[in-house]
């Protein structure tokens, strides 16, 4: 895919769509592994242009080496990064804007969603030679900070925690699990590290020790559990005085969500909530969805309540806050399962701003298979009413 470089640009969207409650959705496709290489498989993954990409399905009939292409399916997102896309880019496109805005008091938020191995920590934590979203959103926020602190004064505070199987822990001071509370300013995790920060520099280090401190699974020694969410959640404060000098304050919040794998999230056929304790299956992944599906439906109720993620999140996902997906995607037939479902979900959080226009014309026809996770989801919602 680098012979044809194709560089996703931003749409520059109608002002219409600027405001309220939107999602804008991102594919990035990472470089082909060298096992997946060593495995002999093709890639399947097509970006044709910075907005759309499709997915090849292969048969492999009476178990021949040679693949057969049976079906393409086409998506449409607000911009598809290809893996010769950097970080840079990958921020710039996502993530500046809601920076931003949290200058200006408002919130955002950006999950990457995709299965274990797609690229979700690289694209927000990122190594100390590549760093991520996280770690430029922070740079950029210090930079934005320092050409305009002569009119108010920024303070910068961050916390990082992690919710595994509905048990939050923080991060930075690794300790007992922090239990939720409501107070005047929204669900709060109680005795969460808010640490100030001042520089980027000491941010990688903080955020690289942090990411040690995730939950591993005990067979896999060193590796981050699949099923570990990690939020990051960097608070601006800005004070400043009218022309009365009067103290005005301002806060905007910024949140960073590295979620769980998402093959795990449906993983069987017959899901109810009361299966979901027993099952091998992520609440809080599945919560978020049913709180993006009831977004999508602009419904009043939307159930934050039914999970940690979720309720952690209330002020962050809905209102006036804008939230960003970045669905990551491995670019080889052997994970085709995996990445179909991450594009249909990606697809589907994207009805909240497309809705009322965008037509999807597909230039392939698309036989739909089965039961989908979207469909799976909005029953589990109609359990929850
Ligand atoms: P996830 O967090 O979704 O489980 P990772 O981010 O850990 O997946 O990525 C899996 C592997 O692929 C890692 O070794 C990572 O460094 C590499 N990788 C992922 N995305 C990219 C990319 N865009 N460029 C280079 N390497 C990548
Ligand atoms: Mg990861």
């Amino acid at each position: 895919s680098s012979k044809n470089r194709v560089v996703a640009r931003k749409l520059s969207l109608p002002e219409t769509e600027k405001t309220g409650n939107r999602v804008t959705v991102f594919v990035r496709v990472r470089p082909i592994s060298k096992k997946e290489k060593e495995a002999d498989s093709r890639c399947c993954v097509t970006i044709v242009n910075p907005r759309d990409v499709y997915l090849t399905e292969f048969v492999n009939p009476n178990g021949y080496l040679r693949l057969k292409r049976i079906r393409r399916r086409h998506f449409t997102f607000d911009a598809c990064f290809p893996d010769s896309a950097t970080q840079q880019e990958v921020y710039s496109t996502t993530t500046s804007e809601l920076v931003e805005g949290v200058l200006q008091g408002r919130n955002g938020t950006v999950f990457c969603y995709g299965a274990t191995g797609a690229g979700k920590t690289y694209t927000m934590l990122g190594t100390v030679e590549s760093p991520g979203v996280m770690v430029l959103a922070i740079n950029d926020l210090f930079g934005k900070i320092k050409t305009r602190s002569c009119d108010g004064n920024y303070a910068v505070h961050l916390s990082y925690l992690e919710v595994y199987n509905e048990t939050v822990r923080d991060l930075i001071s690794p300790g007992r699990p922090l239990v939720l509370r409501e107070d005047k300013q929204g669900i709060v995790a109680a005795g969460l590290t808010q640490y100030r920060v001042y520089s980027t520099d000491e941010v990688m280090i903080l955020l690289q020790q942090g990411n040690h401190n995730r939950t591993t699974e005990p067979t896999r020694a060193n590796e981050t559990s699949s099923r570990s969410h990690a939020v990051l959640q960097v608070v601006v404060e800005y004070q400043v005085r009218d022309a009365a000098m009067n103290i005005i304050k301002n806060v905007g919040k910024l949140s960073l969500v590295d979620l769980a794998g998402s093959e795990r999230a449906l993983a069987t056929d017959q899901i109810t909530l009361r299966s979901l304790e027993g099952a091998n299956i992520n609440r809080s992944l599945l919560a978020l969805s049913s709180c993006i599906n009831a977004l999508v439906d602009g419904k009043k109720h939307i159930p934050y309540r039914n999970s940690k993620l979720t309720q952690l999140l209330k002020d962050s996902l809905g209102g006036t806050c804008s939230t960003v997906m970045i669905a990551n995607i491995s670019p080889s037939s052997l994970s085709s399962g995996e990445t179909q479902n991450t594009l249909h979900w990606a697809d589907r959080a994207k009805e909240i701003r497309t809705k009322a226009n965008d037509a999807n014309e597909d230039l392939f026809p698309v036989i739909e298979t089965g039961t989908d996770q979207a469909t799976l989801v909005l029953e589990l919602q109609k359990e929850n009413r």
